[in-house]
């Protein structure tokens, strides 16, 4: 692997982490994957951290697939149990992830950054890719339905998350910076990806920070963005909640709308109903990962598209 290119992936808990388990595959410890914070929430005094460590769970192989969250084979003893005490449990997390948790929540307390304790809960899980949390600023999403402000879990669990979308707010984002890891990961690399993840709610936080956004903007090497649509539909979450609530079309111009300015090509899938475009190229193929092989063959094309680029 040594040699071959470095990349630095932007991602959510889903899309874009199936991708980086398909480029930690071909490219190792020569991954970066930056990731969404704004997701975090304090459940009964813990501070659970969804993005950072599904990415995480994914890279360590130790995901439930079927589920898309939470670890293969966990219990809910501790939950279960927190529930019969009468604690509030819309949002369970089961033993193993919970352990996750606390681990972060003692480190943090105890004075540590969220990236060294997302860096040691990487590495003891034989993770061999960086997961960078984008900022150590807390900064949270909330998202506006007729019911009125939310945290996006609780719009997504606690709601079900199909309400009509009126309005996403991002507290913190004006003052939050990316943090140096993330910016030298960026200027290190050899290839940016934006992951087919939601834009608005997983990739929207992350370039909502000036820093890093600059520093993406100004990068001299290709970027490159994957559509996380399947011929125009989300298979998981409110994507087309998102752009609709932002008047964009569910195809990859809806998608290529939300990064202006930033992209050298957009990766879309075979079916997208979008016409084809110049600027930023459209290249077309099968994005959906439904095994390792497909998250394999997608981080494989990504990078023979870097080499017809440069
Ligand atoms: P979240 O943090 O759990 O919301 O996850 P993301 O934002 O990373 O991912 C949500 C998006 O991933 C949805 O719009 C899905 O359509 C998309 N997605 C999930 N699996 C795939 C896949 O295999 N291929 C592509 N292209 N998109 C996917």
């Amino acid at each position: 692997m040594r040699g071959s290119p470095r990349v630095a992936l932007l991602a959510g808990g889903t899309g874009g982490a199936k991708l980086a388990a398909g480029f930690q595959a071909e490219i190792g410890e020569r991954l970066s994957v930056i990731a969404n914070p704004a997701d975090d929430e304090t459940v009964l005094g813990i501070d659970v951290s969804p993005d950072p460590d599904l990415i995480t769970y994914w890279l360590a192989g130790q995901i439930d697939e079927e589920r898309g969250w939470g670890i293969a084979g966990d219990t809910f003893t501790v939950f279960d149990r927190l529930g019969l005490l009468g604690a509030p449990d819309w949002f369970r997390i089961s033993d193993r992830d919970l352990a996750t948790c606390i681990y972060r929540s003692t480190f943090v307390s105890e004075g540590g950054t969220r990236t060294a304790a997302q860096a040691q809960i990487a590495s003891a899980l034989g993770v061999t890719a960086a997961v960078l949390p984008a900022t150590e600023t807390p900064i949270r999403t909330r998202i506006k339905t007729g019911a009125g402000w939310r945290t996006l879990q609780q719009y997504l669990i606690a709601d079900g998350g199909s309400d009509p979308i009126e309005e996403v707010n991002v507290d913190g984002l004006e003052g939050a910076t990316a943090t140096p890891e993330v910016l030298s990961a960026l200027t290190g690399a050899d290839l940016i990806v934006i992951g087919p993840s939601n834009p608005v709610l997983s990739i929207g936080p992350i370039l909502g920070m000036p820093d890093l956004r600059s520093a993406v903007e100004s990068s001299s090497v290709p970027v490159i963005a994957v559509s996380p649509l399947i011929a125009g539909r989300s298979i998981k979450g409110p994507t087309e909640e998102c752009l609709k609530a932002l008047g964009r079309p569910s195809d990859a111009s809806g998608i290529a709308s939300l990064y202006e300015g930033l992209l050298t090509a957009l990766v879309c899938d075979d079916d997208d109903p979008a016409e084809d475009s110049e600027d930023p190229p459209f290249y077309r193929g099968k994005t959906l990962m439904e095994n390792a092989s497909d998250r394999q063959d997608l981080a494989r094309s990504l990078l023979q598209l870097l080499e017809s680029l440069t």
